[in-house]
């Protein structure tokens, strides 16, 4: 069925939001492109030191000046409920405009607004909820814990799930009481900027927060000013090392959300006809562009064949196009470069192409749905984050070896079983190297429920009474008589 997509207004240049004030700023503008049509859809300004500096000055003083975190938490629970309510009624000119932004199929994007929705209106109750303890003590004590908001927490976004990340982030840290700036991708701002707006509209007060548009180089300014006292950070694993020595400098706490190389394990007693049509979400949503996509496929021997049987006519039934026809699969990657990326490790010839050509041709950045098996485990293609719609296929024989392979990646963000054995469903859950296991599904998300991963994935969580907590210190209090 043909819908007809009303399209946002988006302007010749998209301001960011400095205490309050939308501004151009002074640097060179950044062009935001369609990554469907390869069309500019407006440009950015590219903050330098004197936005960034602003930026967290704002942040800073509405820190100092409470006039957030001293509000009382049942008007900062209104104000987020009122937020919620905006983002609600805005959610289809959201997601028309994460489409034009990002490619994304329209159908993902609605999800990701309502994700990022979700995690509001979960948050939102959290300024009444959010409690210290009282300890035990002597008659003539009284000594309790407090969570105070940490202060200004810099939020630095990737490209893949613009406005749903910016949530994530903003939700808890807003719950929490502290002041933000966020940096959004360059390559995806606009739904962070829109976000922003409908803050405002909320009556968050003005400068509590604030957006500085740019590339790495303003990213790298905002994490290393002196007035941000916490980071939370979503993007590559390179990035996210150079993020962290910035805050060990000054001794800033940081959540890291970085790459994947999520294994997906089947076992010989799997439901295949649950499995199969998930594939779609589990690798090739997002055209791949997924921190936890299950990019390695792990099938018992016994199986693998009649997997890939079945496997390979869906993939390539799958339906390739521009983001807002509706009922695309894969739409297209987010950048020229993004694609350049993804086709080199295709042109390294590893392993053979099950399925998977050419990729079509422009305009749009669009590469088709590949699966390569035969790979030596430590090929390219096996071991390093492709972050495109490129899934890898294993084979093994006991449940040690497919739990030795999973972990063999320096990467743990997520994993998949699949097996109607729950004894060993659930011993793979506790062994897996793994942020999140998946158990007979896959990418399911929950506000309540800590994101995030282990090893060169990262440290720290989204979401979840965690995601909450770390925008806040956890202080002690004594008090004796
Ligand atoms: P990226 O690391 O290149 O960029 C992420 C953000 O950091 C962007 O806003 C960028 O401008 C900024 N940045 C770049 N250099 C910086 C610097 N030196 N200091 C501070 N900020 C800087 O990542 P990307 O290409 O936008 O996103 C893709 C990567 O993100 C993938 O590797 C993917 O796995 C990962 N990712 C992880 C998760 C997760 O939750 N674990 C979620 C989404 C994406």
């Amino acid at each position: 069925m043909t819908q007809t997509i009303g399209l946002p207004s988006i302007g010749e240049t998209e301001p960011m939001l400095l205490g309050g004030e939308w501004t151009t700023g002074t640097g060179n503008g950044i062009p935001v492109l369609n990554p469907a049509t390869e069309q500019v859809l407006t440009t950015i300004g590219q903050a330098g030191q004197p936005e960034v500096d602003a930026a967290v000055r704002a942040a800073a003083l509405a820190h100092e000046d409470g006039r957030w975190r001293g509000l009382p938490p049942e008007r900062r629970r209104d104000t987020l409920v009122r937020l919620a309510e905006l983002v609600a009624d805005a959610a289809e000119e959201l997601a028309v405009l994460e489409t034009l932004d990002n490619g994304k199929p329209i159908e993902r994007a609605r999800g990701d607004i309502a994700l990022g929705l979700d995690a509001i209106r979960h948050f939102a109750g959290a300024p009444v909820r959010l409690t210290g303890q009282v300890q035990p003590s002597a008659p003539d004590r009284h000594v309790y814990t407090l969570r105070r908001p940490i202060g200004v927490a810099a939020l630095v976004l990737p490209w893949n799930f613009p406005f749903m990340i910016a949530a994530w982030k903003l939700a808890p840290a807003l719950a929490a009481g502290c002041t933000v700036v966020i940096k959004p991708a360059e390559q995806t701002p606009l739904t962070a900027l829109r976000l922003a707006a409908l803050c405002l509209e909320a009556g968050i007060p003005p400068g509590v927060v604030n957006v500085v548009t740019g590339d790495g180089r303003t990213g790298a300014e905002l994490v290393r000013h002196p007035g941000v006292a916490k980071v939370s950070f979503t993007g590559s694993t390179q990035v996210g090392r150079e993020v962290m020595a910035a805050a060990a400098a000054r001794i800033v706490p940081v959540t890291l959300e970085l790459g994947g190389k999520s294994p997906d394990i089947v076992f010989a007693d799997a439901d295949l006809d649950r499995l199969l049509p998930m594939l779609s979400r589990t690798i090739f949503g997002h055209s791949g562009q997924m921190c936890t996509a299950g990019s390695r496929l792990l099938l018992h021997r016994s199986i693998a064949r009649e997997v890939l049987e079945r496997l390979v006519p869906i993939v390539e039934s799958l339906k390739i196009g521009p983001g807002l026809d509706g009922g695309v699969t894969i739409g297209p990657l987010v950048s020229a470069a993004q694609r350049d990326r993804v086709e080199s490790y295709l042109k390294l010839g590893e392993g053979t192409v099950l399925t998977g050509e050419e990729s079509p041709p422009g305009p749009g950045f669009f590469v088709r749905p590949t699966v390569l098996t035969g790979l030596s485990a430590d090929a390219r293609c096996a071991r390093e984050e492709i972050f495109g719609p490129v899934l890898t296929v294993f084979e093994f024989d006991t449940d040690e070896e497919a739990l030795a392979m999973a972990g063999d990646t320096e990467y743990g963000l997520a994993a998949g079983v699949w097996t109607r054995d729950l004894g060993r469903a659930h011993r793979m859950a506790a062994e897996l190297e793994a942020g999140t296991v998946w158990i007979n599904t896959y990418n399911e998300f929950n506000s309540a429920v800590p994101f995030g991963g282990i090893k060169q994935s990262g440290f720290g969580r989204d979401l979840g009474d965690a995601g909450l907590e770390g925008f806040t210190v956890l202080k002690s209090v004594t008090a004796a008589w």
